[in-house]
C-alpha cells in the first residue's frame, strides 16, 4: 500500500470491535461502517500451522492437480465504468468517488464506452467470441469496500466466451488451455488494515478504486501443473500488454489473480474438490502457492481424510497457504439483471471499429521476426515479450545493414550492461540509433568484436551514446595488407602443427591463426581484411 493513502484524512472508518455481531446493513450509517469481516490474515495466523511436507515422490506421482485461473485486469480507461470519476491508481484516500461509484440512493450508472472497446479486444486477442448481446447482472454481496452492497458484473450472459491461451507443456509442446469466459465488471474500493495510528482496532476505507472498469478472465480447468499456470498468465498478460488495454502491473493490482486447485487420484474421472488460492500478487508466488497446495491437498488426502472447500490465502514469508473462509461457502449472490443499464449491444459494425485497432499479436510478430530477419527463434521470442521493446528493435533493425548484428548487441552486449549497472532499455547511454552504428561497423569489419566491446565499456562508464564515444576514440586499425601480412607470416611460422591440419582439410582451423594475428595486434587488424588474408596465405 503506498503510503500516501494512508496519510489522508477522509477515509471512512470501520470499527473492528464490533465485528461478527451480526449488525445487517441497516444499522450502518456512513461513514462508520462496521466490518462483519475478521482481517483474513489475522485468521490465518492463529491457526494450528501444518508441519513441514514432505512427501515422497511415489506418493505424488499417485495424483493428477487440475488448476483454473481467474484473472482481474483493471482496464486503462480515463474515467470509471459507470461514472465520470478519474480512473487511477493512487491519490488522496476518497478524492475520486462521486454519487454512483459510492453506490448513493438515486444515481445511476452510465457505460463506459472505451471499457466496452477494451473488453472486446481483449476478448479478441485471445480468441473469444464476442456476445452481440451480454447482460450487466448485480451480484449481491456486503463488504465494507463496496458501499452499494452489490457489484456491477455480468452472469449468464458475459460479453465473451470460448477462448484459448496456447503454452508450452512440460516437454515444450504447444497444449491448449481454455477461456471459458472474459466478462466486464467493477471493482471494489480498498480496505486499509495496516499503517494508520489505530490500525490494531480500526480497519479504513479507501474508495478511489471503486468502479474501476475490469474484465476477469475465467480459464478452463485444463492446467495441470504449476508450472503451465505460470505460462498461462506470462502468455496472458504479454497479449494484453500489446493491446495496451491495461497496464497490467501486479503490485499496483492491476491484474490479480485467483487459482481454483484441487487433486485426483490419476485416472479417475471426477475431479476431486478445489480450493481456491487468493491474494498472490506475483505469477512466481502463484507458482509456489500451487505447489504448496497441490502437496497439502495429497498430504490430506494420504492421510485419510477430506479436502475441504475453501478460500486460502498465501503467506510468501512462511510458503505456504493458510484457510482463510471455510464454512462461509455456497455463496448465494442473488444474481438478476442490473435494472439500471440496459443490455449492452455490441453490434457487427461496432466490433468492426474495435478491431481495426488490433495490434499484431506476439506470436504472429515472433514467427515475422524471425522470417523478416533471420532471427532464432530465441532471439526473437525475446525481442517481442515487450511490445515497446519490439517496436524499438524493428525501427533499429530496419535502419542497419545487419538485422541479425542489431539483436545480437541489443540482447547480449547492451543487455548484460544494462543488468550490470541496473538500469532498464530507457536509461540506457547507447541508444538505438548507437546500436545501428555499432552493428554497421562490426559488420563492414571496421572495428572488431574485442573493440566494440571497449567501445560499449566506454559509453556506459562515461554515459555517453556510442557515436560520440566512436568519434572521439575510434580505435586505431590496421587496414595495411602489408603489416597484416607479415604477422600472419609470423604466426604461421610459429604454428605449423595447425598449418598441417589446414593442408589436411580442416579448414575451420583458420579462425586459429585469425585468433592468433588479433591477439598480436592487440585487436586492432581489421577483421573483414584478416580473414580474407589468412584463407589466402594458408591456401597459398
Ligand atoms: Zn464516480
Amino acid at each position: 500500500m503506498a503510503t500516501h493513502t494512508l496519510k489522508g484524512c477522509g477515509v471512512l472508518q470501520v470499527r473492528k470491535q464490533l465485528a461478527d455481531e451480526g449488525k445487517n446493513h441497516a444499522d450502518f450509517s456512513l461513514p462508520t461502517l462496521v466490518s462483519r469481516h475478521r482481517r483474513p490474515l489475522r485468521v490465518g495466523k492463529i491457526m494450528a500451522m501444518p508441519a513441514a511436507l514432505a512427501l515422497s515422490p511415489e506418493i505424488l506421482a499417485k495424483y493428477q492437480p487440475v488448476i483454473g485461473l481467474e484473472v482481474h485486469v483493471q482496464l486503462l480507461t480515463k474515467t470509471k465504468a459507470f461514472c465520470g470519476c478519474r480512473n487511477e491508481y493512487g491519490g488522496e484516500p476518497n478524492t475520486h468517488c462521486c454519487p454512483v461509484c459510492l453506490g448513493l440512493p438515486g444515481a445511476l450508472p452510465v457505460l463506459n464506452k472505451q471499457a466496452v472497446e477494451f473488453a472486446v479486444l481483449a476478448a479478441k486477442a485471445i480468441g473469444c467470441e464476442i456476445r452481440e448481446t451480454s447482460i450487466f447482472s448485480r451480484k449481491n454481496y456486503f463488504y465494507p469496500d463496496s458501499p452499494k452492497g452489490y457489484q456491477i458484473s455480468q452472469f449468464d450472459k458475459p460479453i465473451a466466451e470460448h477462448g484459448e491461451i496456447i503454452v508450452p507443456d512440460a516437454s515444450g509442446a504447444p497444449k491448449r488451455i481454455g477461456v471459458t469466459r472474459l466478462h466486464l465488471e467493477e471493482d471494489a474500493g480498498k480496505s486499509l488494515h495496516d499503517g494508520f495510528a489505530d490500525s490494531a482496532s480500526r480497519t479504513y476505507i479507501d474508495l478511489n478504486r471503486c468502479g474501476t472498469p475490469l474484465v476477469e478472465i475465467v480459464s478452463e480447468p485444463d492446467l495441470r501443473t504449476p508450472d503451465e499456470a505460470f505460462e498461462y498468465l506470462t502468455k496472458l498478460k504479454e497479449i494484453l500488454l500489446y493491446t495496451a488495454v491495461s497496464d497490467c502491473n501486479m503490485e499496483e493490482g492491476s491484474l490479480r489473480c485467483d487459482a481454483n486447485v484441487s487433486v485426483m487420484l490419476k485416472g479417475a474421472k471426477e475431479f476431486g474438490t478445489k480450493a481456491e488460492v487468493k491474494n498472490v500478487n506475483s505469477f512466481r508466488y502463484i507458482r509456489a502457492a500451487l505447489e504448496y497446495e497441490i502437496e497439502r491437498q495429497i498430504g490430506v488426502l494420504e492421510d485419510g481424510g477430506r479436502v475441504v472447500q475453501e478460500s486460502r490465502l498465501w503467506n510468501n514469508a512462511e510458503g505456504r497457504t493458510f484457510s482463510m473462509r471455510s464454512k462461509e461457502q455456497a455463496h448465494d449472490y442473488r444474481y438478476f439483471p442490473e435494472p439500471d443499464l440496459p443490455p449492452l449491444v455490441v453490434g457487427a459494425e461496432w466490433q468492426k471499429q474495435i478491431l481495426a485497432a488490433m495490434p499484431e499479436l506476439p506470436e504472429a510478430r515472433r514467427a515475422r521476426l524471425a522470417a523478416e530477419f533471420g532471427l532464432s527463434a530465441q532471439d526473437a521470442a525475446t525481442l517481442t515479450t515487450d511490445r515497446a521493446l519490439g517496436d524499438r528493435f524493428e525501427q533499429a533493425a530496419k535502419a542497419s545493414k545487419s538485422p541479425k548484428r542489431v539483436a545480437a548487441i541489443l540482447l547480449s552486449e547492451i543487455t548484460m550492461r544494462l543488468r550490470a549497472a541496473e538500469i532498464d532499455l530507457d536509461h540506457s547511454p547507447v541508444s538505438m540509433d548507437g546500436i545501428v552504428l555499432a552493428a554497421d561497423l562490426a559488420e563492414a569489419g571496421e572495428i572488431s568484436s574485442k573493440q566494440l566491446k571497449q567501445l560499449l565499456d566506454t559509453c556506459f562508464t562515461e554515459g555517453r551514446d556510442f557515436a560520440f564515444v566512436y568519434d572521439r576514440d575510434k580505435p586505431q586499425q590496421i587496414s595495411d595488407s602489408s603489416a597484416i601480412e607479415k604477422m600472419i607470416d609470423e604466426v604461421i611460422a610459429a604454428n605449423p602443427a595447425q598449418v598441417a591440419q589446414f593442408k589436411a582439410g580442416k579448414r575451420t582451423v583458420a579462425a586459429f591463426f585469425v585468433g592468433q594475428v588479433m591477439k598480436l595486434s592487440k585487436g586492432q587488424a581489421n577483421p573483414a581484411l584478416l580473414n580474407e588474408l589468412v584463407v589466402k596465405k594458408l591456401d597459398a
